[in-house]
Parts: C-alpha cells; sequence; structure tokens
C-alpha cells in the first residue's frame, strides 16, 4: 500500500513539473529606463551608402545596395517608430529592407527586429550562438539560466552565421567576425565602401563592455567568458578600419564627432588613434575586473 502511495505521488509530482515545464515563459515589459535609448536622433550619411538611423544612443544601420537595403541593429522596443521616420526622411522605404542582422542578441539592438522583419519580408541573419535568444524573445540568457520571460516578440532567424562567413545582398558583401565577451555570439562586420575614387574599409565593432553582474571568474552560462573576452580584444586591437561606428553611439563618439546638420564628412568616423584607444580602454577595464575577481578569490 504504502509503496503504491509514493509511486502514485511520485507520478502525481513528475506531471506538475512536466506541466509547469511545459508552461510558456510569461510575456513580459522590461521599463527602458536609458533615456537616450528613446530619444530620436535625425537619420545621416556615415559614408557612402552607409546611413545611421539609430536613435541618440542606440547604433542602427542601413546599408543600401542595388538590390535593396540591409538593417543592421533594430533598437530596443519602441524603436521602430523612430527609426522608421529616420529611414523615410532619408528617401528609403521600409519594404526595400531585405537583410537584417544584429550585433548582439541582447534586448537594445533586437526587441523591435520582428517589426522591420514583417514589413518586408527581410531574411534574418544572426550568429548562430545569439540566434536562439531572438528565437526565444529573450527569454533564453546565460545570466539568468532559469529563463528571463519573453521580453520581446521571437524572431525567426532565417540564417545562423560563424565567424568568416559573408552576408550577401546585390553588389554589398559583409564579413562576419565573430567577437564573443559581451555575450557568447557577439559579431562585427567589415565592408568596403568605395567613394570619389576611393576604398573604405568599414567596420561595424561590436565594443566588449561587461555588463553589470557578470563574474569573469564564476559565469556557469558562459564558461568561456574569459578567454573570449580576451581573444576579441587581442583581435579587435589588430584591426585598422577606416572608418568604424559600434553598437552604442558613446562607443563611438558619436556625440562628440557630430551634430546634427553637420555637413557631410566622412573622416569624422575615421578616427583609428580614438578607435585604438575605445578597444584599449575595454582592455584595461577586463583586466581590472578580472584582477578584483581574482583578489576576491583568494581572500
Ligand atoms: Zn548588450
Amino acid at each position: 500500500m504504502k509503496s503504491r502511495f509514493l509511486l502514485a505521488a511520485t507520478a502525481l509530482t513528475l506531471a506538475t513539473v512536466t506541466a509547469s515545464a511545459q508552461q510558456p515563459p510569461p510575456r513580459i515589459h522590461i521599463p527602458i529606463t536609458n533615456k537616450a535609448w528613446e530619444t530620436p536622433f535625425p537619420g545621416f550619411k556615415i559614408v557612402g551608402n552607409l546611413y545611421y538611423v539609430g536613435t541618440e544612443d542606440l547604433g542602427c544601420y542601413l546599408i543600401q545596395t542595388n538590390q535593396g537595403l540591409i538593417l543592421v541593429n533594430s533598437g530596443a522596443e519602441g524603436s521602430f517608430a523612430l527609426m522608421k521616420e529616420s529611414i523615410e526622411k532619408l528617401g528609403f522605404k521600409l519594404t526595400d529592407i531585405k537583410v537584417i542582422t544584429a550585433t548582439h542578441g541582447h534586448a537594445d539592438h533586437v526587441a523591435d527586429l520582428a517589426a522591420f522583419q514583417k514589413i518586408g519580408g527581410a531574411k534574418v541573419y544572426m550568429s548562430e550562438i545569439d540566434a536562439p535568444v531572438l528565437e526565444s524573445g529573450g527569454n533564453l540568457d546565460y545570466r539568468r539560466p532559469g529563463g528571463r520571460g519573453i521580453i520581446y516578440e521571437p524572431i525567426k532567424v532565417d540564417v545562423r552565421t560563424k565567424d568568416g562567413d559573408k552576408i550577401a545582398l546585390g553588389n554589398v558583401e559583409l564579413t562576419v567576425h565573430a567577437h564573443p565577451g559581451h555575450t557568447p555570439g557577439s559579431t562585427s562586420f567589415t565592408f568596403p565602401v568605395t567613394e570619389g575614387g576611393r576604398t573604405y574599409n568599414v567596420g561595424i565593432i561590436n565594443m566588449n563592455g561587461i555588463n553589470g553582474g557578470v563574474k569573469l571568474l564564476y559565469e556557469p552560462g558562459y564558461p568561456t567568458i574569459i578567454k573570449d573576452f580576451r581573444e576579441t580584444l587581442e583581435k579587435q586591437a589588430q584591426m585598422t578600419p577606416d572608418i568604424w561606428v559600434s553598437s552604442h553611439a558613446g562607443q563611438f563618439n558619436l556625440h562628440q564627432v557630430y551634430k546634427p546638420g553637420d555637413p557631410y564628412n566622412p573622416a569624422r568616423f575615421g578616427d583609428l588613434n580614438a578607435y585604438k584607444a575605445k578597444i584599449a580602454g575595454a582592455m584595461q577595464a577586463y583586466k581590472k575586473q578580472l584582477a578584483e575577481e581574482q583578489q576576491q578569490a583568494y581572500r
């Protein structure tokens, strides 16, 4: 009798666990606390066929090809309307966006991606490592093993990319650089832009900051984080882009080098020393945090 009761109780527990495991994660809205994320910023031409279409802080880019547009990053929840205005004021149509990709799978760069995807049926390319995060609507996050809840409309990823892959549309071909650290699937893109007889090596570089609360020495959800950060920063230090931009405005000094209405001048985004300083600063921050964590660990 007793064992039969136990069996029944076990079966009941299992059924309860299974049912709760099958329950979809809740849809939650995370309030935006950084005002600059949702402050509009007029779109403008960076160089040749590359345009800035992000908000005051969120770096989003439009690349014109002879067969439609490539969009890199969609901003946070609510960025769509601001970006739409920038894109249309520059004379482009949302329906011409044929390819979409992103620098990494955090909500401030992908939350409104599904809205863009639906309009023109664009193909979404994403790092094979961050792709499941987008497909889960942000529920998957190595920092939160129990799931975070669905924080944006899940995105159907059409093509999973890895280091060295090409994303091609018409006469433009982006090279994919796996730059893990900030997230396991963080990605930078490089491509040539020719204008006025000159070819620029352009980089959309994902700068590798360490999110608050992330521990380099103990991240069970991301065991290679120490190595990834170091290797990415070393690789980025070797790069010599002629023009460079990034996932956040502050990361490429947007507001120091450009004010709305300033005349077109690609050189303002070509300060290689400033680029090197950003990478060196990130390396310094990484080493400092690692040293502090090691000190704590051995105390
Ligand atoms: Zn991020």
